[in-house]
């Protein structure tokens, strides 16, 4: 709990990484403000009132076991085994991620999640205030000003934290004072939230322990179960060209004709797809890119407003959770902001660099591969080799989601791997074919084993 002679640092944003950060830095003795532009959605209830789910894994739930929030949000996830991959045609079938139920991820509601995090940062002490939006900061004078009830608030602060997310308002007012490099990919898709609703039994409508893809070359659906027996649906498509795209698909009817021709199984699943389609907006999506986070001892930025991805990994929470454990770790270690700021910076900008790559990478992955013959012989292979060569040779979705080793490390080692795998199987039908010496001999050299205590 914090006390008179509390180091003091004022969060802006309230969302997913805000709340946890509040967490993380009142139980280390920290005096927090959280000021978070939208209302209590503990007591309005959540912003948007759908169901907004995200996929949890274990890099953030570590996160949330540092700040004793694993159990309870837990218990209103539900288990994700694997894809459940629904071709246009053939016969729709599960492909895990991991080897047991050991492997998985949980599917959770973002409201849900956050209200867990905001109780519990309040009781450890961190005060939270709601409906005050971060319009403008004198860093010379250290005031900060909100827009509260329409009224201008001036707030004096000893440092300020961004956490508000990919249209960070602080990042603005950072830039004013120092450059910070920024620059934004924009992917030329956007998406679009529907709704899968119960069974007329109450009960889910398709396998609920798993993560739908209905992949179809370059667009996708995808379908996130809630506790609630819903699965939230996201149409990933592109924003302009030919047909299929948001330029083409406008209309409730267009979307129904897209999914008729398409997402035959779902569209039997979701009756208020005409209105959920011309109710919800499109979805813009990017790749965020700074050169600097902090500004000297004054600020810095993380999660989204520092790094925001592309969804396509189901990274951007987990990697904002990290940066949190990382941050409190860094602030416990120097009483000079300036310098933990800095060691922040130094530790976290290559990882988050390389999720992102990994997120675009992934996207390709999700809407063209998975049901790929030379995409399956490759799985097999990789399933293969990580039961010859267990700790060294790791498949790539295991080292981003069920591992904690440094996410840049994850990427140049699926590098290194995605060749070997690429060149064991071309040509190849069959693994019977392959020349397992000649790649164990080359696993052994380019793969040195993973340390365990990074896992
Ligand atoms: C379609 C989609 C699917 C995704 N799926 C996943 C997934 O499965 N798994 C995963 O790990 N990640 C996923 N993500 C990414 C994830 O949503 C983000 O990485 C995560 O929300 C980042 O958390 P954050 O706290 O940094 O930002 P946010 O969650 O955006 O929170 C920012 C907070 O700051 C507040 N704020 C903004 N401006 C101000 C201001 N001026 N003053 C005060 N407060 C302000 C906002 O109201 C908000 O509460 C997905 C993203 C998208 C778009």
């Amino acid at each position: 709990m914090p006390s008179e002679s509390s180091p003091a640092i004022t969060l802006i944003g309230g969302g997913l990484a805000g709340a946890l950060l509040a967490i993380l830095l009142a139980q280390r003795g920290w005096s927090v403000d959280v000021y978070e532009r939208r209302g209590d959605p503990r007591v309005q209830g959540y912003a948007g009132g759908r169901s907004i789910n995200l996929a949890l894994a274990e890099r953030g739930l570590h996160a949330l076991r540092q700040a004793g929030a694993d159990a309870q949000v837990l218990r209103q996830a539900v288990m994700m085994r694997g894809r459940f991959v629904h071709p246009l045609h053939g016969m729709p079938g599960l492909q895990r991620y991991g080897r047991d139920d050991s492997e998985v991820i949980w599917s959770i509601n973002r409201g849900d999640l956050n209200i867990v995090l905001l109780n519990l940062a309040e009781s450890f002490g961190a005060r939270l205030w709601f409906d005050h939006a971060l319009e403008a900061v004198d860093f010379s004078r250290q005031l900060a000003v909100f827009r509260h009830h329409g009224q201008p608030r001036p707030v004096a602060f000893r440092a300020l934290v961004g956490t508000d997310g990919a249209g960070s308002t602080l990042r603005a007012e950072m830039a004013k004072v120092q450059p910070l490099g920024e620059r934004t990919d924009w992917l030329d898709h956007g998406y679009k939230e529907l709704e899968i609703p119960p069974g007329p039994d109450g009960d889910f409508q398709m396998e609920p322990n798993a993560l739908h893809i209905w992949p179809r070359d370059h667009y996708m659906c995808i379908a996130l179960p809630n506790d609630e027996r819903t699965f939230t649906v996201t149409l990933f498509m592109p924003h302009a060209g030919a047909h299929p795209s948001f330029a083409t698909v406008q209309t409730g009817a267009d979307a129904e004709a897209l999914f008729r021709a398409q997402f035959p199984d779902a569209l039997a699943l979701m009756p208020t797809l005409r209105q959920d389609f011309e109710a919800h907006p499109v979805g813009q999506l990017g790749t965020l890119h700074l050169d600097r986070w902090h500004l000297g001892g004054q600020a810095v930025l993380l999660g989204d407003a520092a790094h925001a991805m592309v969804p396509f990994h189901g990274q951007g929470m987990n990697c904002a959770f990290e940066d949190c454990v990382a941050l409190a770790d860094h602030l416990q270690q120097t009483s000079d902001l300036a310098t933990a700021f800095a060691a922040f910076e130094a530790e976290r900008k290559p990882n988050a660099a390389a999720i992102q790559k990994m997120a675009l990478d992934n996207y390709i992955e999700m809407r063209d591969r998975v049901d790929d013959a030379d995409y399956l012989l490759q799985r097999e292979l990789e399933l293969a080799l990580q039961a010859r060569h267990p700790g060294r040779f790791v498949p790539h979705y295991t080292m981003v989601t069920f591992m904690r080793i440094p996410y840049a490390l994850a990427l140049q080692r699926s590098e290194l791997q995605r060749t070997l795998l690429t060149k064991a199987t071309q040509g190849l039908t069959s693994l019977d074919q392959i020349d397992w010496a000649a790649l164990d001999a080359q696993i052994v050299q380019q793969l040195p084993p993973l340390e365990p205590a990074a896992g």
